[in-house]
């Protein structure tokens, strides 16, 4: 049996394995009136059977619906088999498209164009080999039949809880992180992690290529704003420093974002993180990085060229 613990009266943390770079996913179950479960792990043998386990050795007999924080196969891959068994599927409207896009294989072609165009990766083995990585990422996840989107600060009844669905793009667009207000306890999903700052997706806004970079710093603001007494993340324990913690990512962040040269292409940026190796999974891990850095650097000297325009 996994590791599986109560966190608060009634939520239980349960410890799930992943064969991704992140070994484990924590999943959460809330227990009560409206029997909830918070992330699912993978679509890969034996995910699904051991959270089923979980449910059992905590008497919940029908699980009512499964909430994801994101699209991510970690977070959302095993959702369909909980579909089969009657639980409704619920995600942030952002993200319903993304996820779909990719389970289906639809995005694909776009990410081709996306790594040539503005990542100006050169060798079409380099891009072949990311796609070869996507499409075993693409079996770790299915996209049921069913899914419901959640509206920006909807409220959803998790256990006996009310959580308010909190808007924080950045690792991806739709990305939602759940607040209970009662308690001051906040679901972070991957946006607040407490040993490391998951890295910025890229999406379409308004017909342009678009690094969630400069919405990650905004969502940490948002989740700041909060005053969180304790958060809970997907990746890693508990923790209890929320606003701390908000304040040293943003950090990190702007600190790699001052080192950023934007006198060469994203590619080469993140080949110079990789001191020359085209590891393809985390190259593509590297380039989001790098992507990110340009963006928010070309931010940032706009609004000062504005403000010395002004002054
Ligand atoms: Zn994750």
């Amino acid at each position: 049996m996994p590791e599986m613990r109560e966190i608060a009266p009634n939520i239980y943390q349960l410890k799930v394995p992943l064969k991704l770079s992140e070994p484990f996913i924590n999943v959460y179950i809330f227990r009560g009136e409206t029997p909830t479960l918070m992330d699912t792990g993978t679509n890969t043998p034996g995910v699904f059977e051991m959270i089923q386990t979980a449910l059992q050795r905590l008497g919940i007999k029908r699980l009512e619906q499964v909430i994801a924080t994101h699209w991510h196969v970690d977070h959302a891959g095993a959702a369909h088999q909980f579909a089969k068994k009657g639980a409704r599927i619920l995600i942030g409207a952002k993200d319903y498209g993304e996820w779909k896009t990719f389970a289906t294989g639809e995005s694909f072609g776009i990410f081709r164009e996306w790594a040539r165009d503005e990542w100006e990766i050169p060798d079409g083995l380099v891009i072949e080999g990311m796609v070869k990585t996507y499409e075993k990422l693409r079996h770790m996840t299915s996209w049921p039949d069913q899914v419901e989107q959640i509206a920006p600060f909807q409220t959803l009844h998790a256990g006996n809880y009310a959580l308010k669905a909190i808007p924080t793009p950045g690792h991806t667009m739709g990305h939602l992180a759940f607040f209970e207000e009662q308690q001051k306890m906040l679901f972070s999903g991957d946006i607040l992690l407490p040993d490391q700052v998951a890295y910025p997706g890229i999406w379409l806004e308004e017909g342009k290529v678009t690094s969630g970079l400069p919405s990650q710093l905004k969502s940490l603001d948002t989740l700041e704003k909060l005053n969180a007494l304790q958060y809970f993340p997907a990746h890693g324990e508990p923790q209890v420093n929320t606003n701390e913690r908000c304040q040293e990512s943003r950090a990190q962040i702007l600190h790699q974002v001052q080192k950023y040269d934007p006198h060469i292409s994203v590619y080469e940026g993140a080949l110079r993180l990789r001191q020359g190796k085209a590891n393809p999974v985390a190259l593509f891990t590297q380039l989001h990085q790098v992507y990110g850095w340009k963006q928010v650097n070309e931010q940032l000297s706009k609004s000062v060229n504005i403000l010395e325009e002004n002054g």
